[in-house]
């Protein structure tokens, strides 16, 4: 199930059109601009096209409930700009292709400028939707295509707002306004899945490859989410209100206007409120399943976040930066669980301590970047010797701590041995530079007598101090 991750590709805005204006070339640049304006010619032409052949009213039944079906093909067209490019390239030539439908079929321009609001309003939900939770546009699984149909009811519901507007200028009487409106957002939803989605899935692998190319590096992808949240949850909230209020509405008034006496508008107006009563129950069931879903997919976005940020502060927390080996803590907790599993067995574990010889001189030599380097060079000579169960740490600053459980002391000094004379023959390289270095390791295996770790590493300091102190480059056993 390909839902979450945060890799850009994946944000919704991370194609810039900036960055294309900036570094597209102008095959991209021109082509693209060429592309938009044609397409918004197509959604107005289509648009009047809706208009003039009838397109938005097409009597259906479906669940109980009657109404026209609306298909307007500048829905489809530029619900592909919302999804690929962004909303303002979606909501641009959805608002010509509504105001001049409208003035078209006769609205007072006034009223054309507001009733064209109502499809780039569906399209902010479905565009915040995608902001809010970041989910594959893809729609190449079966969530993506969960996800997509439930914002595509969501805008479809916001979008038939439009209905209103034009059943009131139209002065078209309530009961039609009611299947208008149903007809309205249920068209626009069924062509959303039917018609935009499998066009959506079947043009994104070359939406994305052209988006990738001008994609921004989203470094902050999560900084205001939890304010696009709150206004999506906010917009599908208005909107589902506002449905369920003008449906109820319409149908009352309805009812209010059948007089008792008239049977046949008694008929009428309970069937009306039976409609109703359906398409509550339909549309409550997707919202349901939206939030439900939308919950989901948060939690699973948020835990899968921070259980990854969890691991790397953890990973991080062990380990030291310079040689990538673990760390004087991560060292600790392994020496506390050594101790406790080997002391009062007969299983031996030993330590080595290695101090690297005269560094200070290294360090004044050749510098502090070059001391790190030697300090690097150790590390991975360190790490091809050490064996698997066997963990090695920089304890200190130029100090390294092996953990060799399950080794005796013999076996501990033939690696020691090995360690030191493979330090000595193998320079360090920094820049052109080639470095000479040598250590000093204290040996140390765990006795019966040790009451904490200290004790065992304490006698693998001193072991080293004999080191130093008896000539360097040499190992001591710690007795
Ligand atoms: P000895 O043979 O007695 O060990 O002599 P030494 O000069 O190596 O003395 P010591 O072990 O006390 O050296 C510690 C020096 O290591 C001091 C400090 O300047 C240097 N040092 C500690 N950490 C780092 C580091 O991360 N990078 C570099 N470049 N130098 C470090
Ligand atoms: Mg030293
Ligand atoms: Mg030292």
């Amino acid at each position: 199930m390909d839902t979450t991750n945060s890799d850009t590709a994946v944000s919704y805005r991370a194609f810039s059109v900036a960055m294309l204006l900036r570094h597209g070339t102008p095959r991209d640049r021109w082509g693209a601009l060429l592309v938009w304006l044609a397409l918004g010619v197509i959604c107005i032409f289509s648009g009047m096209l809706t208009t003039s052949q009838g397109w938005y009213g097409m009597p259906m039944t479906f669940g109980g409930v009657h109404f026209y079906l609306t298909l307007y093909a500048p829905q489809i067209i530029c619900t592909l700009l919302v999804l690929g490019v962004g909303w303002v390239w979606g909501a641009i030539p959805a608002y010509a292709s509504t105001l001049s439908l409208a003035l078209y079929a006769g609205m007072p321009w006034q009223w054309a400028a507001v009733f064209a609001c109502a499809d780039p309003l569906g399209f902010a939900v479905m565009a915040l939707g995608y902001r809010a939770i970041p989910t594959r546009r893809n729609l190449s699984s079966w969530f993506s295509w969960l996800f997509y149909i439930q914002l595509s009811f969501a805008a479809s519901v916001c979008s038939s707002t439009g209905a209103l507007i034009w059943g009131y200028t139209n002065h078209i009487d309530h009961s039609s306004i009611l299947a208008i409106w149903y007809g309205w957002w249920f068209g626009i939803f069924l062509q959303s899945v039917f018609i935009g989605g499998p066009l959506v899935a079947l043009l994104w692998p070359r939406m994305l490859a052209w988006q990738q190319r001008y994609s921004k590096p989203i470094l902050n992808a999560q900084k205001d989410v939890r304010r696009r949240i709150v206004y999506m949850l906010s917009a599908v909230t208005v909107g589902v209100l506002l449905y369920g209020f003008q449906t109820m509405q319409l149908s009352v008034h309805e009812s209010e206007l059948a007089s008792p006496d008239d049977l046949a508008a008694l008929q009428h107006a309970l069937s009306l409120i039976q409609q109703t009563l359906w398409a509550f129950f339909w549309v409550f069931a997707i919202i349901i399943v939206f939030i439900s879903m939308m919950g989901y997919q948060l939690y699973r976005y948020y835990k899968e976040t921070n259980d990854r940020l969890l691991q790397e502060s953890r990973t991080l927390a062990r380990t030291d930066v310079l040689t990538g080996l673990l760390n004087r803590r991560a060292m600790d907790e392994q020496l506390q669980t050594a101790f406790d599993r080997h002391h009062g067995t007969s299983r031996p574990a030993s330590l080595l301590l290695l101090d690297i010889d005269h560094f200070k001189r290294i360090n004044d030599q050749h510098g502090h970047p070059a001391g790190d380097a030697v300090i690097c060079h150790i590390a991975a000579l360190i790490r091809q010797i050490v064996r698997e169960r066997d963990t090695a740490t920089r304890y200190g600053g130029e100090e390294f701590l092996i953990l060799l459980p399950e080794t005796a002391i013999g076996d501990s000094v033939i690696l020691a041995e090995r360690l030191r004379s493979l330090v000595a023959q193998t320079p360090a390289a920094y820049e052109a530079q080639s470095i000479g270095c040598q250590v000093s390791i204290g040996i140390a295996e765990l006795q019966a007598g040790d009451t904490s770790y200290s004790d065992w590493l304490r006698r693998a300091d001193r072991a080293l101090y004999q080191a130093k102190q008896t000539g360097r480059d040499r190992i001591v056993i710690g007795h």
